[in-house]
């Protein structure tokens, strides 16, 4: 591959891969870059971004505020990132493109993780709804202002395929080409269905993770979830004197090892099975090749379930949920009533939407704004509103 930059093609790269050569590539055409491939500016250019800043600030499970050792959602987008490139690299999967799609596939949540999102969505319900994933395109299309010559980011395709992890048919025939997908009942590429399972084996590893830190969880009832107990099992086994933070440690990077593997040699299975031979024929396959076998995909539920039970619906968790959705809904409401509360340019973007689509087109502009404030940034502006003497 000579005369092409180094980044232009992955290591290895196989064919049913996404090569950018092959790309439908960006909404607005710019030259090729000189130094790197597309897929690894689109990763730059999401690590840019100002909502990437933002992450750092926004809640997974465990509010920010509430300690400085649990995951926000940078640095849950990070081990998303960091477990993907690896299945990308033993695959054959562009790893440039998947680390991109994966840092920016939370860059639309709201403050709160999912209390502030389903508020939010109820707040939209009249105009459309809010949802994140969407919410996450609406970011690299649209709101980010970097550029001079184009709105957003203006990322490739299969980055924004990836991001667009789900969409309801009414959204999908607004969108055109990228909604397609969702009408036609087809598969996105292998680096968007690698992010999608990544972000799974992440966050119910770092959620037992964060839950047992914080005492939510409790190792001898995490045991009934058999794949816990199994390896809770074979650590005791081989370090009977092993406890605290270093047994939970030793348990969870063991679970990211069983989970990461059994994705490897599934999806290497399933890829040898269907023979796809371009990114096209991926698209076209019955169904995902990127995927657990049907034991650990069975066991994987069983943790998920045990973690909604127990932890998501936690008494300490929805109290926090409870708040978030006090404080989303009031300043919905407060800014949505008047925009002029909002700082300047967006009560100017709510106004002209207002005259242009009505009311939805200014609810639009208040979610955007909401949905991108940090969990701290969103208790000060309630507190600056609804708080007296705040004001004065
Ligand atoms: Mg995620």
């Amino acid at each position: 591959m000579s005369g092409q930059p180094a980044g232009t093609r992955g290591p290895g790269l196989a064919a049913y891969a996404a090569h950018e050569d092959r790309s439908p590539g960006r909404l607005y055409p710019e030259p090729a870059p000189t130094h790197r491939g597309e897929y690894q500016r689109d990763r730059d250019r999401v690590i840019h971004s100002s909502a990437f800043r933002r992450l750092v600030y926004k809640t997974q499970v465990f509010v920010n505020h509430e300690g400085d050792l649990y995951r926000t959602r940078l640095t849950h987008s990070l081990e998303v990132a960091q477990i993907a490139r690896t299945v990308a690299g033993v695959t054959g999967l562009n790893e440039y493109l998947v680390e991109a799609i994966c840092l920016a596939h939370d860059l639309g949540h709201t403050p709160f993780g999912h209390a502030g999102q389903d508020a939010l969505n109820g707040c939209m319900r009249e105009f459309g709804g809010f949802e994140h994933n969407f919410q996450s395109l609406r970011v690299v299309d649209r709101l980010e202002e970097k550029y001079a010559e184009f709105v957003g980011l203006n990322l490739m395709y299969e980055t924004r395929e990836g991001i667009l992890k789900h969409c309801s048919p009414a959204r999908a025939r607004e969108i055109g080409k990228l909604g397609e997908r969702f009408l036609e009942k087809r598969q996105p590429g292998l680096e968007a269905q690698l992010a999608n399972l990544a972000d799974e084996i992440a966050y119910n590893s770092h959620d037992v993770d964060d839950g047992l830190r914080a005492g939510l969880l409790d190792i001898q009832e995490l045991r009934q979830v058999a794949i816990f107990d199994e390896l809770h099992q074979a650590v005791m086994d081989r370090h009977p004197e092993l406890g605290g933070r270093r047994l939970i440690y030793e348990i969870v990077r063991r679970l990211i090892g069983v989970l990461v593997d059994d994705v490897i040699d599934e999806s290497a299975r399933r890829i040898a099975e269907a023979g796809p031979r371009s990114i096209e024929d991926v698209r076209t396959a019955g169904g995902p090749l990127i995927a657990f076998s049907d034991p650990v995909a069975s066991s994987h539920r069983e943790l998920k379930r045990f973690l909604m039970g127990h932890l998501y619906k936690h008494p300490r968790v929805l109290g926090m949920t409870k708040k978030a959705r006090r404080i989303v809904s009031s300043l919905f409401d407060a800014f949505n009533d008047d925009v002029r509360l909002m700082p300047v340019g967006f009560a100017d973007t709510a106004e002209a939407r207002q005259r242009e689509q009505g009311d939805g087109g200014r609810a639009r502009v208040v979610a955007d704004y909401i949905a991108g404030m940090t969990d701290r940034y969103a208790i000060l502006e309630y507190q600056r509103l609804f708080t007296p003497g705040q004001n004065d």
